[in-house]
């Protein structure tokens, strides 16, 4: 979390500096208000979310004098009650198995590298975990998703590059069922550039998985990078209507990143958020609370 905090500075360090440049000596007027409701939206939370806070700030204080330490403790309380209902854990039902998780999300929102984070938290509860290289639509990826899963100890089913890839991921469905792994994670391809084209792939993924098992999979994970702003909107609609998304990970929270997307996305779409990415490393993804996620953004 002090990552979070660190990287998420830039967004609320910002948000932070207006309300404390707002609020010093002023009053809780309709000049001041509207102002801080622009912050907010600069801030990335979209505006339903702004015009909430803000009212909850101007009520009752209304004309009166209010400190930019009281502001930031209602701002923080209103994100905190924003989140809450999404802050939910990853949980494995042992009564599949495998357990299904499909990865989806654009070209470098750091899908791969969360596979390989949430491989090492699976290992480490003492999970049996296989890998499927879905993105058979890029070499590098293959051969990325191969090295994480020689560092976490998970077999990594591929193919060449180009193949099918549902069919790659029947097969791996079949694998992981005769050698007893207990989560089966599948990459998947993420290119914009094709959009029609990769809906239809992600579709027949799905398709194909449930012909295997109805149930799966268990859990499609979108993977969001915080550093797309406002964009990680039209990814979640995209990626919802080509293969539903059953929750989210927003990576790159420790870099200059803008936080507040999060409640935006909490505040339209209400799907769940398991966990953010805060480095590059093995080690680098929190559990997702919406305590210590309000406290960074409020500053
Ligand atoms: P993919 O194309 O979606 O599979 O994305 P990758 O997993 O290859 O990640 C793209 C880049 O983002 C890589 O350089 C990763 O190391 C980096 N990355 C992924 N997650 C995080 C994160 O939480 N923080 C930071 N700083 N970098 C990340």
């Amino acid at each position: 979390w002090q990552r979070l905090t660190d990287g998420m500075r830039r967004t609320s360090s910002s948000l932070s500096d207006s309300v404390t440049g707002l609020f010093t000596k002023r009053k809780l007027d309709a000049a001041t208000l509207e102002e801080l409701e622009d912050a907010l939206v600069q801030a990335d939370l979209g505006v339903p979310a702004a015009m909430r806070i803000t009212e909850a700030i101007s009520a009752g204080r209304y004309n009166k004098e209010i400190s930019p330490q009281e502001v930031k403790a209602i701002l923080a309380g209103e994100v905190e009650k924003t989140l809450q209902p999404v802050a939910q854990p990853l949980t494995v039902d042992r009564s599949h198995k495998p357990f299904v998780i499909l990865m989806i999300g654009v070209n470098g929102a750091g899908k791969t590298t969360t596979i390989g984070k949430l491989s090492q938290k699976f290992r480490s509860q003492g999970l049996k975990v296989m890998l499927a290289a879905g993105d058979t639509f890029r070499a590098a990826a293959i051969e990325q998703l191969k090295v994480w899963g020689e560092r976490v100890g998970a077999p990594v089913l591929s193919r060449e590059q180009g193949a099918d890839a549902a069919g790659l991921a029947y097969d791996a469905l079949q694998e992981a069922k005769a050698n007893g792994s207990d989560v089966l994670l599948i990459d998947t391809a993420g290119r914009l550039q094709n959009k029609a084209g990769l809906m239809a792939e992600l579709e027949k993924i799905v398709r194909v998985v449930k012909k295997f098992d109805p149930s799966a999979p268990h859990a499609t994970l979108l993977v969001l990078d915080a550093t797309v702003g406002q964009n990680a909107i039209s990814q979640v609609e995209l990626f919802q209507k080509a293969a539903g998304v059953t929750g989210l990970v927003m990576t790159k929270l420790d870099g200059t990143a803008r936080g507040g997307i999060l409640v935006a996305l909490a505040e339209k779409f209400r799907i769940p958020v398991h966990f953010i990415g805060v480095g590059e490393g093995v080690e680098d993804l929190e559990p997702f609370t919406a305590r210590d996620f309000a406290k960074a953004i409020a500053g």
